[in-house]
């Protein structure tokens, strides 16, 4: 038995929820979708996944670290955190999923960042399986199963209505905080409807895409691959991909001077800015096929090297539908491999 919630009881389930945390669920607007607070009314999108991923909710594109305030010779040093709230965020996919795990490595890691921390705690994440992967999905080459995002609680559409698992301690506290808004019913339609899910990802285009002569022990074959020159060769350094993508997490930290103190904040960066990491002396890359390079290097060799053999790429697409020049990770993947084995 699985619990089940009909279709047009979604409203009223994000009305509960509404009441113990501030729930935000896809939505869409010119650009495809984006998380917005649940207010009555708000209709969810019914695509597959926001353009932007999920990780601005833990890693924001800007955020305020401190504050410096100057009287005279005194210097007042101000902490502008406040308490963070408590938030779900529906529709989330097994990619995006996946890929806060990711993120949890780096930043969660010694030293502990601790403004992600916070807001890590205090978010539910409400996972949704993937009815209609895109062609432009292949979460399956990472070992990511679409029908079982393994988010704290997973919603599997079926039945005109959603499956419901808890798969967390948090997911089943909120589950059983909201009542008798769910009906029990048998899991069976649950189990079809993720089954055909994994029939349409063995026939996607990018169903065949393997890590083979990827990874953490690759060093010396890719780094100075010859294919490289022509992968980045049209690369304009835009940083679109890095932005869009829900595994990158580079970042800056400046500091503005508001005229009677500074505020230091971190905005997202990106490893393909010509400027990235750009020191006194200089800039260690100084080329867009360097920063290019680093970029899928960092995904397929330089993470599973430190992260017991993980990748950094979810295969989530995103970066294959907003490259300008149409260049993304599976283009890389393809050409590396090639060249690999001399074909
Ligand atoms: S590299 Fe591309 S496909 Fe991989 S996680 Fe980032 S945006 Fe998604
Ligand atoms: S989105 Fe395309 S052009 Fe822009 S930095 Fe990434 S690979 Fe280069």
């Amino acid at each position: 038995m699985m619990l089940y919630l009909a279709k047009d009881k979604l409203d009223v389930f994000f009305e509960k929820a509404s009441e113990k945390l501030n729930v935000y669920v896809p939505v869409d607007n010119t650009n495809g979708s984006a998380y917005r607070k649940w207010t009555p009314g708000t209709v969810v999108s019914k695509g597959l996944h926001t353009t932007k991923s999920a990780k601005d909710f833990f890693f924001p594109q800007t955020e305020n670290l401190v504050e410096f305030k100057m009287s005279g010779k005194a210097i007042e040093i101000i902490d502008p955190r406040r308490e963070t709230e408590d938030y779900a965020v529906f529709g989330v996919r097994a990619c995006d999923v996946r890929s806060f795990g990711i993120l949890d490595k780096v930043f969660l890691s010694d030293p502990v960042d601790t403004y992600y921390k916070n807001r890590r705690e205090h978010g539910l994440i409400l996972g949704l399986s993937c009815g209609r992967p895109a062609e432009t999905c292949f979460c399956g080459t990472f070992g990511i199963d679409a029908a079982e995002p393994m988010a704290d609680v997973d919603f599997t559409e079926a039945d005109n209505g959603y499956y419901i698992k808890a798969n967390t301690e948090k997911g089943e506290a909120f589950v059983a905080s909201l009542g008798d808004i769910f009906e029990d019913r048998d899991a069976a339609p649950a189990e079809e409807a993720k089954a055909k899910t994994r029939e349409v990802l063995k026939k996607l285009p990018l169903s065949n895409l393997t890590t083979d002569g990827f990874g953490g022990d690759k060093l010396d074959e890719l780094f100075d691959a010859a294919g490289w020159a022509d992968l980045s060769e049209a690369c304009i350094g835009c940083g679109t991909c890095t932005f869009v993508c829900p595994t990158c997490q580079c970042y800056d930290i400046r500091d503005y001077d508001t005229g009677h103190g500074i505020k230091r904040f971190r905005c997202w960066d990106s490893c393909m800015f010509s400027d990235f990491t750009k020191m006194a002396h200089g800039n260690p890359r100084l080329t867009q096929k360097e920063r290019f390079r680093q970029r899928f290097m960092h995904k397929l060799v330089y993470f599973p090297a430190n992260n017991d053999g993980e990748y950094g790429c979810v295969g989530c697409g995103r970066c294959l539908a907003s490259c300008p020049i149409s260049m993304n990770i599976v283009k890389v993947m393809k050409k590396l491999a090639k060249e690999d084995s001399g074909k």
